[in-house]
């Protein structure tokens, strides 16, 4: 196949084929907040209205689907993953791990934890092999080996390759949004940031990004909420999480997957 060229690029976003659901913003209409780089490479860009229809089209960023929670933790999987799972299971609720190949752990030292998340009935995702800001790098090839590095990786433990991914950061810019596209990847970020990486220790700063959103009157009623932090984070890991889940169900919502808080089934989680 041809290399992935930017005019390749500019043709496609101009036949707008992107294979992403649109999902708007957050239910309530205002933008998602972002506390990590929303960055986009003006070399590479389009016009505005184009480049507002790619984000529009091109990016998940909430849940469609009502009285629901996505719970997801990057960066993992780390020391403190496996004493997560053992919360989740407790609970008796699903999450989504974005996952790196390449951070603060190595994916090899991790194989029998990140096999028991999946058997748990978590979404694997990725969040590419070495956490690397995907909108500094320049060619098709360079952002597809940070992607199938992982995917081969994950498919060494699980079986399957992961279809959704996470940018480190949230960084991405129109090509890379191209890229991972046409490879078919469904791009996701978050409506709701714990910013857990800020103040790690002090899981009341965290907790109450849940409550003021999960707390609202009428809530319940409308589309659902994906909340970033960073499974990492001992105290985000082993504290936060089981407050934060403790908080949703008290709250009446069910906590699942990214994945299931969009209405798309397990097939369309992972491919071979
Ligand atoms: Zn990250």
């Amino acid at each position: 196949m041809a290399p992935f060229t930017r005019l390749a690029f500019v043709a496609m976003l101009a036949t707008a084929a992107f294979a992403v659901p649109v999902i708007s913003p957050n239910p309530d209409g205002t933008p998602p907040a972002f506390s990590e780089a929303d960055t986009y490479n003006t070399a590479t860009s389009p016009s505005p209205a184009l480049f507002k229809r790619a984000v529009e089209s091109g990016v998940i960023m909430t849940c469609s689907k009502p009285g629901m929670v996505a719970i997801t933790f990057d960066d993992g999987p780390y020391e403190y993953t496996n004493a997560l799972l053992n919360i989740l299971k407790a609970k008796k609720v699903k999450a989504t791990f974005f996952l790196n190949g390449h951070n603060n752990g190595e994916i090899k030292n991790y194989k029998a934890v990140v096999k028991r998340a999946y058997d748990q009935g978590h979404q694997i995702a990725s969040h590419t092999w070495s956490h690397t800001d995907l909108a500094t790098l320049n060619t098709e090839s360079e952002i597809l080996s940070e992607m199938t590095k992982l995917d081969s990786a994950i498919k060494g433990i699980i079986g399957v390759r992961p279809t959704y991914m996470r940018p480190p950061y949230g960084s991405r810019n129109e090509f890379v949004k191209a890229v991972l596209i046409k490879a078919g990847y469904k791009i996701v970020l978050w409506d709701q940031d714990t910013n857990d990486w800020q103040h790690p220790t002090e899981v009341e700063k965290s907790l109450a990004v849940y409550k003021a959103v999960l707390g609202r009157k009428g809530e319940i009623k409308k589309n659902g909420h994906i909340f970033l932090q960073h499974d990492i984070h001992e105290k985000t890991a082993l504290e936060l999480a089981p407050k934060a889940i403790d908080y949703a169900l008290k709250k009446g919502f069910k906590v699942v997957t990214v994945g299931e808080c969009l209405g798309q089934s397990k097939s369309k989680w992972y491919r071979k």
